[in-house]
């Protein structure tokens, strides 16, 4: 593959340019509202839906377009499973525990796809059933680890060995087992975010785009040219600047690359699937994934251990075309087909990567809804804020949630090491090994 076929290019941006978009100017006077959401992601928008929809009068804030950071980067796997699978789950908190956190992220999927049917959305919604595979004996424990899971709590999937495998993905050396379930979708996740722009729009929420929080004096988020003071704050913004507030020492990133291909023809859709499409991604630290579009193109994404935490975007294709080549030998009868777009983009992640929808211990106004890793996730935190701000006495999730959870790194050894090494100590110890941890809070 030459360097110069792939263009550094979001190939969700050029599926936009096909499609009527409604423009939202940005902010330029002081206006007033019951609730303020900064941060037009899925996290964001879904909590604006849910307040616009119980009658309050709500802003929502976004330094780009909706959907124009993680969101529209993503690559559209709807699938409860994100950094964490279900058994690791269940290992750090109890099976009540790891169930409970597993269906945050599954009623996040219902909440998306609900949205799609009720409100007609055109946002490409596959149906796919999931696949994760296991590579090497590490990844066969790990499949067969999930499948144990997953019965001993009641949930379907069908395990393959290397052989069986190849009934539904093309035959490859590289699997030694994979696990497959259902209730999973492949979205166009750029698009789904415009269209529930619109729906919004619809329902009376006041949308600005290119509109930065710059920051947030008593109840009034200022940005550049105007201000919204608002009765709750809800923040749901990447990258949270220290100047609005100290607990982005709490958030941050791991970075992965997409790339899309052309479109494959309905034959190698066959060789690639036997049985139809599905959403793969397999067992490394720093893994690989893919699936196809509705217009069969594939779309592959990975990264690597070197640039996985570093601190600041890396644009360069090396990265993406060594994931390419890997799928490349994996799959050879693909050996030719061409990629043609690449991006990068860094997920916010918190040190055990679970999220955080607390308030501000000072500011009990403001909300955060921070360190999402997964749409479905985003979506669910989303709509948690706006629902204990309909309900104060909203606890279901907090347990979880709450930022002033326990971690193995704690936040004072990160000022000596840095972020990026407590973070990316953290996040392994609490994919593989941290244990039994509900609860124990730090402060009182
Ligand atoms: C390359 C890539 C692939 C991914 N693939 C998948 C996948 O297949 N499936 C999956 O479930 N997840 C995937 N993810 C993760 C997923 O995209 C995120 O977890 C999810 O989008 C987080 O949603 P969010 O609303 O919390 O954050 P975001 O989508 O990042 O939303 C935050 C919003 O806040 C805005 N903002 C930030 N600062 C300000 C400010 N000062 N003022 C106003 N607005 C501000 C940003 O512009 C942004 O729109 C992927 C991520 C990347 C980068």
């Amino acid at each position: 593959m030459s360097r110069q076929s792939l263009l550094l290019q979001n190939w969700w941006y050029t599926s936009l340019l096909h499609t009527n978009t409604d423009e939202c100017p940005p902010l330029t006077e002081h206006i007033v509202c019951d609730t303020v959401v900064v941060g037009g992601g899925m996290a964001g928008l879904h909590a604006a839906q849910l307040l616009a929809e119980a009658g309050q009068s709500v802003v929502l804030l976004e330094r780009n377009i909706c959907g124009g950071s993680s969101t529209g980067k993503s690559a559209g796997f709807l699938t409860p499973d994100s950094e964490l699978e279900l058994h690791q789950l269940i290992r750090r908190y109890g099976i009540e525990g790891g169930k409970a956190v597993w269906s945050m992220a599954t009623e996040g999927i219902a909440r998306i796809v609900d949205n799609i049917q009720t409100h007609a959305l055109e946002c490409d919604l596959q149906e796919q059933q999931s696949l994760f595979l296991g590579i090497g004996r590490g990844g066969q424990h790990a499949v067969h680890e999930e499948e144990a899971t997953r019965s001993s709590v009641g949930y379907d999937s069908i395990v393959y060995d290397a052989r069986s495998l190849c009934d539904i993905i093309h035959h490859t050396h590289a699997y030694r087992a994979g696990i497959r379930y259902d209730g999973t979708y492949g979205i166009n996740p750029l698009l789904y975010a415009q269209e529930l722009k619109h729906v919004l729009l619809q329902k009376g929420v006041r949308i600005y785009e290119s509109t930065a929080m710059v920051d947030i004096v008593g109840h009034t988020v200022n940005s550049h040219l105007g201000s919204v003071e608002a009765r709750e704050i809800i923040l749901c913004v990447d990258k949270l600047e220290y100047n609005v507030s100290s607990v982005a020492d709490d958030v941050y990133h791991a970075q992965t690359f997409l790339s899309i291909s052309e479109p494959l023809s309905k034959e190698e859709v066959d060789e690639l699937f036997p049985k139809g499409p599905l959403l793969c991604w397999d067992s490394q630290l720093v893994y690989s994934y893919f699936r196809l579009t509705g217009d069969r193109r594939l779309l592959l994404g990975g990264g690597s251990a070197l640039t996985t935490f570093l601190p600041h975007d890396v644009t360069s294709p090396r990265v993406i075309e060594a994931v390419i080549a890997d799928f490349k030998r994996r799959f050879p009868f693909l050996k030719h087909h061409a990629f043609i777009q690449y991006w990068p983009g860094r997920i916010d992640t918190t040190r055990d990567l679970v999220p955080i929808v607390d308030r501000d211990p000072h500011r009990p106004y403001i909300q955060y809804v921070l360190g999402c890793v997964g749409l479905p996730w985003a979506t669910f935190c989303g709509d948690y804020a706006a629902r204990k701000i309909l309900d104060p006495d909203l606890r279901s999730h907090d347990l979880f949630l709450r930022i002033d959870r326990p971690f193995f790194f704690p936040s004072l050894a990160q000022r000596f090491f840095g972020k990026m090494i407590a973070f990316s100590l953290n996040n392994i110890w609490s994919k593989y090994i941290q244990k039994d941890v509900v609860g124990s809070p730090r402060r009182p």
